[in-house]
């Protein structure tokens, strides 16, 4: 479903290059809700966002249900973004002029979908989250946590093959959270959606299937299912 392979990222900034992700390679299967753990700075968002084909590694190929997105062209990429790939940020990134149920539709107005299957779609998905009475309000009336279900509603809205979440409860109180994780996991079962949940906190990667620890870049595969895992670079062990 999810294929990483020898995943390498150099940031510039002047005349130097600072390598923040070093020679990442891992699998995710389909419907499976993986979390990819680690302290600020460790290069989790880096590695998101290219997964999530909103950059290009220096080096290596990313395959979404074998597409290699490394390799697509701008035109191809926005498109199967558009439709394989679903996002949920830490500050919501909704629109405050939308109102919340404008908002969930409209990955669906780029899809050229009607009117009223967009509505039925959205409507469906509020259900969904827990606030089917928040349609017609606006995103500056709602609570964060509200506001991160209408995200996550959006973010479902075109089936997608996989969602990828950066920081997903990073804004909110610890029993918010648990809400918003309690969501995502309820969804991961009934939708079969795949999940990639990106967190610093072992709290949240716990619940998970699957962690992938990230520590200055270098990847610490599968701390849930192989407790007795490499250690990392330089540790004790
Ligand atoms: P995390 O999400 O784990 O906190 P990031 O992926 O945001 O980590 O950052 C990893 C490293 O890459 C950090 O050292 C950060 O300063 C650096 N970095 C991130 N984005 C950029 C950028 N656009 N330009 C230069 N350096 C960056
Ligand atoms: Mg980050």
């Amino acid at each position: 479903m999810l294929r990483v392979e020898n995943i390498k990222h150099a940031f510039k900034t002047g005349n130097e290059w600072t390598t923040v992700l070093h020679d990442i390679s891992f699998e995710v299967k389909e419907g499976e809700m993986v979390a990819l753990l680690g302290s600020s700075g460790s290069g989790k968002s880096t590695l998101l966002n290219l997964m999530a084909g909103l950059m290009k590694p220096t080096e290596g190929h990313i395959y979404i249900a074998d597409h290699d997105i490394v390799q697509m062209g701008e035109n191809k990429l926005a498109e199967f973004r558009r439709k394989h790939i679903g996002f949920i940020f830490q500050a919501y990134e909704l629109i405050t002029s939308l109102t919340v149920r404008e908002n969930v539709e409209l990955p669906l107005v780029f899809q050229s979908v009607s009117p009223s299957v967009r509505k039925e779609k959205a409507l469906a998905l509020l259900e969904q989250v827990g606030i089917p009475d928040k349609a017609d309000l606006f995103p500056s009336q709602l609570s964060g946590g509200q506001q991160q279900r209408v995200s996550i509603a959006r973010s479902l809205i075109t089936e997608p093959s996989v969602i990828f979440a950066d920081e997903p409860t990073g804004n909110l109180d610890s029993k918010t959270e648990e809400e918003i994780i309690a969501i995502l996991l309820r969804l991961n079962q009934t939708m079969k959606t795949t999940f990639i949940v990106v967190t610093h906190e072992h709290e949240v990667a716990e619940q998970m299937q699957r962690t992938f620890s990230l520590r200055d870049g270098y990847l610490i595969h599968d701390l849930n299912s192989e407790p007795d895992t490499v250690p990392a670079p330089g540790g004790a062990g």
